[in-house]
Formats: structure tokens, sequence, C-alpha cells
């Protein structure tokens, strides 16, 4: 395509209706006709990235290729179009204010007053047509996180409105809200749209498609009402019904004619039909699984939905080439005691030890990783899981009984997991760990070579301050826990696996990112495969 086309996607009415879902199908459809799509997330929160907030605030924090620390969003991003994302795509009101205070400050403005309007709303639209501009995407599509009248989004509304203004047919608007079911009535209500439209008109932008998430299937007659109130028409009214797995919704949106409505929209040619064969074959494996099994996964986090978000979706991935149903089983590390683990760990065919900062549940995280080695069941421990299971090694069979990470115990005698020499200087705590892609070299006699098909290097994110202490390499070595992963530019130990244990393996980055519907994680599908054989 010539130029690209900027699709915008508001919420209203309620938040978490699932704007990133629909912008990733929407990103899907496009793509399964043969455009290049990204999709985008503004958050309106002063944070500069998500890195510095807390799971309890924003569920898990997804790290991309280039070492951004993001809004958990972009893993659906690429878990569905398995196009890697980056910086670019996802922008912070903290992000945006900082760039323009340091213009500022360096004179950049030459003497006038920096406002909202125009310097933030050109930052806001700076950021989102780096995008459009790089040349690769016929579409950018835009997720403005918030709701529409929440004081903080009023930039990006106001952004929406000037470029809707300036790009006339290569931009639209989607608008996604709430039909709420009153039980006791009988009735979907539209009300609550109509308002929320309404405050979108308020603030300059008539939407041009209307997105409505419920619970019941909309008939012609509210098609139509919400049309009428909302200057829409009826074609454009697209119905969200609640999915049993989000993987479904761009298969919901197809038979919608979302897809169609945008093209229509900005002016672009239908061309063919999506292909979505992959998908759909991907969906029924989904939904038919003939066996299953059960894999422990073992965090501090265990009761937050978002807070183990990529790993459960790799596992979904996993699930669909084994032709099983993973039944995750969350089990919270501070309930893990030497008393109770063989009770709470013994129907379990696989574990995992999740990621994870600071001292709060270690010790259940070790105890559970004991039990795993001692009775055979596979185990994977991804980043402060695979930490705990060098401590654990150290402890119970190096027999260094005060073995510990200096992150847990800063003066410990025996320091197995340490903190990096050129972290020790660092005092910011934003955008500060070891961030993003860094490359690891397999060695070529282990299982983790098979497991990734025969390659000798991999690619794999990161994001962590601490690493496995090479003093005691030869040592874990020795005794049975190999360095099969390492970067060879610095010497880090990235992949340790057990021997003598049919499928043990700690990975010091986090697979879970890479993970998606088109390429799940090779790792990920080994370990669900090794739980089958353990169930077996
Ligand atoms: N807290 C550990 C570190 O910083 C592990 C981090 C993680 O699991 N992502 O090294």
């Amino acid at each position: 395509m010539s130029h690209t086309k900027y699709i915008f996607v508001t919420g209203g009415v309620t938040s978490s209706l699932g704007k990133g879902i629909i912008s990733s199908s929407l990103a899907k459809l496009l793509q399964a006709r043969g455009f290049k799509a990204t999709i985008q997330k503004l958050d309106p929160y002063i944070n500069v990235d998500p890195g510095t907030l807390n799971p309890y605030e924003h569920g898990e924090c997804y790290v991309t290729d280039d070492g951004a620390e993001t809004d958990l969003d972009l893993g659906h991003y690429e878990r569905f179009s398995n196009v890697p994302t980056s910086q670019a795509n996802n922008v912070t009101t903290g992000r945006i204010y900082q760039t323009v205070i340091d213009k500022e400050r360096k004179g950049d403005y030459l003497g006038s007053t920096v406002q909202v309007i125009p310097h933030i709303t050109d930052e806001i639209k700076r950021s989102i047509k780096i995008l459009g501009e790089s040349g690769k995407y016929d579409f950018v599509i835009t997720e403005i996180g918030g709701t529409v009248g929440d004081i903080e989004s009023l930039p990006y509304v106001e952004t929406v409105r000037q470029m809707r203004w300036e790009l006339g047919e290569d931009c639209a608007v989607i608008h996604l809200t709430l039909i709420p079911y009153l039980a006791a009535a009988g009735e979907l209500k539209t009300k609550p749209t109509q308002h929320s439209v309404k405050t979108l008109l308020e603030q300059g932008v008539q939407p041009d498609i209307i997105v409505c998430r419920t619970e019941h299937s909309l008939n012609e007659s509210i098609r139509r009402k919400i049309a009428r109130f909302c200057n829409v028409s009826p074609s454009s009214v697209i119905e969200s019904i609640d999915a049993s797995s989000i993987y479904d919704v761009p298969v919901l949106m197809r038979n919608e004619g979302l897809d169609v409505e945008v093209l229509n929209k900005t002016n672009t040619p239908i061309g063919k039909e999506p292909d979505l064969k992959d998908w759909e074959e991907f969906l029924y494996k989904l939904k038919n699984p003939s066996k299953e099994v059960n894999i422990g996964l073992v965090g501090k986090y265990v009761e937050l939905k978002d807070a183990y978000k990529s790993i459960n979706e790799a596992f979904v991935h996993a699930s669909t080439r084994n032709d099983c149903k993973v039944n995750v089983v969350l089990i919270h590390s501070e309930e893990v005691l030497d008393e109770n683990v063989d009770e709470k760990l013994k129907d379990l065919d696989g574990m995992l030890v999740a990621p994870g900062f600071g001292n709060r549940g270690i010790e259940g995280k070790i105890t559970a990783i004991r039990y795993v080695r001692e009775n055979k069941i596979p185990f994977l421990g991804i980043c402060l899981g695979m930490q705990c299971a060098v401590i654990e090694f150290a402890r119970n069979v190096l027999g260094y009984k005060d073995a510990h990470s200096t992150e847990m115990l800063e003066k410990t005698k025996h320091p197995v997991i340490d903190i990096m020499e050129e972290q020790k200087k660092i005092s910011n705590l934003g955008g500060t760990m070891r961030l993003g892609a860094y490359q690891c070299k397999l060695d070529k006699d282990s299982r983790i070579f098979d497991v990734y098909g025969g390659i000798k290097e991999v690619n794999e994110r990161h994001r962590h301050r601490y690493e496995f202490n090479n003093a005691y390499l030869d040592e874990c070595k020795t005794a049975g826990l190999i360095p099969v992963g390492v970067n060879t530019k610095n010497n880090l130990v990235e992949i340790v696996e057990l021997k003598d244990h049919p499928w043990f393996f700690g990975v010091q980055f986090h697979p879970e990112y890479k993970s998606t519907v088109a390429q799940p994680h090779p790792i990920f599908v080994d370990f669900v495969k090794a739980a089958l054989d353990n169930k077996s």
C-alpha cells in the first residue's frame, strides 16, 4: 500500500472490555488479508514504563526484544500477530512528558510557552507516526488505554481528533463499549453506549465503528438503535460476544465483518478473504484435546489473574502441539512447607517455578524444587525459578546450607546467585536491569539442543539483575547441574540442566515472552510433552 492507515481503538463505559484483544484480532485479520499491521498501546499513566509497577497494580510486565518493559497487551499483540513489537509500540504519559520536558530544557521550543496543546499532543502524534513512517506497515492500530471521559486520557483523545482531521480517509476510529444485560428486565441496554459516544463527541471525535461487548447476541433492532443514536451505519455496529477463549475473537470479528468495515472506512480495496486456516486448526486442537496434564505454577502472585499472563498463554500454545489440555495448578509459594510439600505437589505431572523479585515465598519455591528434583517430576524454572533451582542444588546437593542469592541475603557465605558488577553502580530502578534479547550458545551434547531443534545459538529475552555465580560453576557441573546454555560474550550461564533427571531445566531468560500461536515456544512444547510422558 502506498501509505499507512491509522486505526484508533478507544474504550467506553468500563475498562477491561478487551481493547487489546480486539486490536490484536483486527491486526490478525488484516494480516490474513495480506496487509502488514502493527499495534501500539498508549497508556495514560505517569510512570515512564510499567517496569516499576508491581503486579498487583498492572499484571505482568512484558519485555520486547529491544529491552522495553511494556504493558501486557503487547504480549497479546505478539501472540496473535507473530510480529515482534518494540519500545515504539508502548508509550506512556510519563514518557511523553519526559521527552517534552527534556526538549524544553535543551531550548528546542525556542522560548515558546510549552503547553498540552500543541506540544504534548504533537509529541503523542510523533510517537504514533514513528511506526507509520518506518515504511513497514500498511496499518498502525493504536489502542488508547483507559476509558473515554477519564481526565488523564484527554490529551490522547485530542490527538485522535487532530489526526482524524489531518488524515481524512487514512484514519478510522473504533469505539469499544459495553452493552449490559439487565437480568431482571431480560433486556440488553444501549444507554451507556449512547453516553459514551456522546462523551467522545464532546471531545470532537465521532467513532466510525462501534464494537459492542455483550453477554448476549445483539438483534437487528438493537443494532439499528445503536447506529441511530451514535451516527454510524448498522453494518458498523459490531457484536463482540463473550468467548470461551481469547483466540476465538479473530474468527468472531471476521464473522461480524470488522476487518471489512475498517477497509471500507479507510477506502482500502477489500481484496481476498482472510486466510485463517492455520488459526482455525489451532482453535480446533485447543478445543478438542485427547488428554490432559496437571502442571503446577509456583509463584507468589498466583491469586492475580494477569501476573503470569505470558506463561499461561505459552502453556495454551504448547498444549495444542501435544494434543492435550494443560491444567495449570496454581500453588502459592508461601504455602509450600517441608511438612506439606508432598500433599501439595504429589498430583502434579510437571512443575514450573515462576519469575519474581524479593524474598517473599522464596523458601517455598526452594522446598518445591527439592521435591520435584528428588521425585523426578519434570521441572522448568524461569528467571528467579532458575535461580532458586541453583540455590536448592547448592544447599542440598553441594551441602552449602546457607547458599543464597545476594538479592535475598546480601551477606550470604555462599552467593551462588550474585549481582553483576555493572549492576552494583546503578541506583535508578527504572529500565536498568539486564533487559531484552541476548544470544545464548547451546551445548550440542545437551538435551536443550534437541529441544530447540538442533540450533547452535538462540536469542531470548531477559529481565533481571542477578546471575548464576561462575565461582560455583565447576562444582555444580561435577555434581550434575550442567550449564548447557551460555552467553559467550560475557560467560553468563543462561540455561542449567540437571543430569540423571527426566526433564529439569532452569532458564535465566523468559521463554514465555516469545511464544505465539504460530510459533509455540519449543521449551514449553517439550516441557508439556515431558509432563505427559511422566503422567503415563
Ligand atoms: N529477582 C531476580 C533478578 O533480578 C529474578 C528476576 C526475574 O525473575 N525476572 O535477578
